[in-house]
């Protein structure tokens, strides 16, 4: 019933950009988005998104953390709306009229440079856990873009990692010499977004030679090195084919995209492609695939031909938009592998294909 829905809490949502999805309604809910730049298919629901939060959520107001150079372009944008909206004819019928401002459509706007961290305020876990998220600077063809982290942190009464074998003795020791022997709090990136950019942007170290380097610049690269460090990588991935020449792979960065032959350099260059226990359980999930390498089934084929194999059993793809019309047929295969989220695991699909030609044969 209605009361209970109403102290019912909701669960956190938080939404990376705003454009053109098939998951439009899932993305209602959150009240924080990180707009990572200006392209339509980043941010072309913007307005819808501020209205129909509004309506399901009692008039509450969004906020949108905007690169700080696009905020006069947004909010022109978010007037040029609001002025559609209150566009009214008068009755004596000779003059139409706005009404203006008053109508703005309700949305915070919150300017982020790269180096930037603010408090998430109301999503927490728990009583001792709560987040924030951090702003980097990567390259997308000279568009201000930006990549995002969001990093939980916990206050625990426990002892710092490396004090946590010792005995008591040894403990008290270090606690009279001065040596602060409790962790206070644990930082953790949960979640890292990279939103459009060429090899260049995530590369690490790659943006600013280090007599450039000013203080925001060397957290921006900080928490450019966070992102490869987060349980769930969400990485774009525009060009697929790993037989492409180097003037295809060219192409991408001039355009300002990844292409999969560029994953090797960059995982590498954030120490991810060593085999360690800590990394096999961190997800990444490729998202931005171009059309042209459909349908998703020989997009996944190329994907999982071109990823270096060390993180291959790690990834996801989202791959809903790819899908032909046969393999949204109940029956196709890869419907099974579709997760909820529209996404399908490589392994999986690697698995699945390997049945299939052991069937066939
Ligand atoms: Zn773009
Ligand atoms: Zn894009």
């Amino acid at each position: 019933d209605n009361a209970k829905t109403k102290t019912k809490k909701r669960p956190a949502c938080v939404a990376f950009d705003m454009g053109a999805t098939p998951c439009f309604d899932d993305a209602i809910l959150a009240k924080y988005v990180f707009l990572s730049h200006g392209h339509i298919d980043h941010v072309g629901a913007l307005f819808s998104h501020a209205r129909a939060h509004a309506v399901s959520c009692g008039g509450e107001a969004p906020t949108y953390f905007v690169p700080a150079q696009l905020l006069p372009q947004i909010e022109q944008c978010r007037n040029a709306m609001s002025m559609i909206d209150s566009f009214t004819t008068t009755t004596s019928g000779d003059e139409n009229k706005t009404t203006g401002r008053e109508n703005l459509l309700k949305m915070t706007l919150v300017p982020v440079n790269p180096g930037d961290e603010f408090p998430l305020k109301g999503i927490t876990y728990g009583s001792k856990t709560n987040f924030f998220v951090r702003a980097f600077e990567v390259d997308h063809a000279g568009h201000t873009a930006l990549g995002y982290t969001i990093g939980s942190r916990t206050k625990t009464a426990g002892l710092k990692r490396e004090y946590q074998n010792l005995d008591g003795d040894a403990i008290r020791e270090l606690v009279q010499s001065g040596v602060r022997v409790k962790a206070g709090t644990v930082e953790k990136v949960e979640v890292a977004y990279s939103g459009d950019t060429c090899r260049h942007g995530l590369m690490k170290d790659c943006l600013h030679s280090p007599e450039s380097m000013n203080e925001k610049l060397s957290k921006s690269a900080t928490f450019l090195q966070q992102a490869f460090q987060a349980e769930l990588l969400i990485c774009e991935l525009t060009f697929l084919d790993s037989a492409e020449d180097e003037t295809q792979r060219q192409r991408s960065v001039e355009r300002g995209h990844l292409h999969i032959n560029d994953l090797e350099d960059i995982f590498a260059s954030h120490g991810r492609l060593n085999s360690n226990d800590e990394n096999e359980t961190k997800s990444i999930l490729f998202y931005h695939l171009s059309g042209r390498y459909g349908p998703a089934s020989r997009a996944l084929d190329y994907i999982a031909a071109g990823l270096p194999s060390q993180i291959r059993n790690s990834c996801q793809v989202a791959i809903k938009s790819l899908l032909s019309e046969k393999e949204k047929a109940a029956g196709h295969g890869i419907q099974q592998l579709l997760q909820p989220n529209g996404c399908v695991s490589v392994e999986d699909y690697l698995r699945w294909k390997k049945g299939n030609n052991n069937a066939k044969a």
